[in-house]
């Protein structure tokens, strides 16, 4: 495990659910977006049955989603939220995906990209990673390399970019931890801006993100970190 330092001008991020980059990258998102970078966020689903609930109405419940997201990212100071609309659990790594998030990579231009690993499945026995957040990881992965870099791919998409770097959350193999001690804070706050997805009082859901924030941070020496697997895409 290493300690990583980045300063990019342009970050995009790409998430499945409204609260999925706020929960795995909040922090440094934040804290890119406080030293002057771009950072846009791409929400693949609209969080239709993201409850427990029996009465939930989906389309009331997306509306809400929307909501949070956008004040999520405005607590995070993102320059902005671009909403796919794929319903929930209904991601697949599609030709239609990967066309839009290439698209979207060579609009913004990114040196950074930030997403779920999809490699991960189970987590310590006890969870097993949602479909979306493994589609949404593939697709991603699909899009940055080599659909994005490369001309022939999605011609009508736009300009060619090359992604230099890729962060991948949610990793059962995470090699590098970003320090978000200066941020954390504002990740909280981002997180509880998800209202609908608590099943905690605030002051326990504080406690909770800190907590991973510690466990995240300690092997390289952080009050806070996040940690991810690094990808730095040789071209
Ligand atoms: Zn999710």
């Amino acid at each position: 495990m290493r300690s990583l330092r980045l300063q990019p001008h342009r970050v995009l991020a790409v998430y499945a659910h409204p609260d999925d980059a706020d929960v795995a990258a909040g922090g440094v998102l934040a804290q890119w977006a406080r030293e002057g970078a771009e950072v846009r966020l791409v929400v693949v689903c609209d969080g239709a049955k993201g409850s427990h609930g029996h009465s939930v109405d989906g389309p009331a419940l997306a509306s809400v989603r929307q909501g949070e997201v956008h004040r999520a990212a405005e607590i995070l100071g993102l320059t902005s939220v671009t909403a796919l609309g794929v319903p929930d659990g209904e991601v697949s790594n599609d030709q239609q995906l990967r066309s839009r998030l290439v698209a979207l990579i060579r609009e913004h231009r990114p040196e950074v990209v930030v997403g779920p690993d999809p490699t991960a499945t189970f987590f310590g026995g006890v969870y097993v990673n949602h479909r979306d957040h493994r589609e949404t990881g593939w697709s991603l992965l699909d899009a940055v390399a080599p659909a994005a870099g490369m001309p022939l791919y999605f011609p009508e998409g736009g300009e060619p970019h090359q992604v230099g770097h890729l962060l991948l959350s949610g990793t059962l193999e995470p090699d590098v931890v970003i320090d978000v001690s200066r941020s954390i804070e504002v990740k909280m706050a981002a997180v509880l801006a998800h209202a609908s997805q608590l099943g905690a009082d605030d002051a326990e859901v504080r406690e909770i993100v800190s907590v991973r924030a510690e466990q995240a941070g300690r092997p390289v020496g952080v009050a806070y970190g996040e940690a991810f697997r690094s990808v730095e895409l040789a071209w």
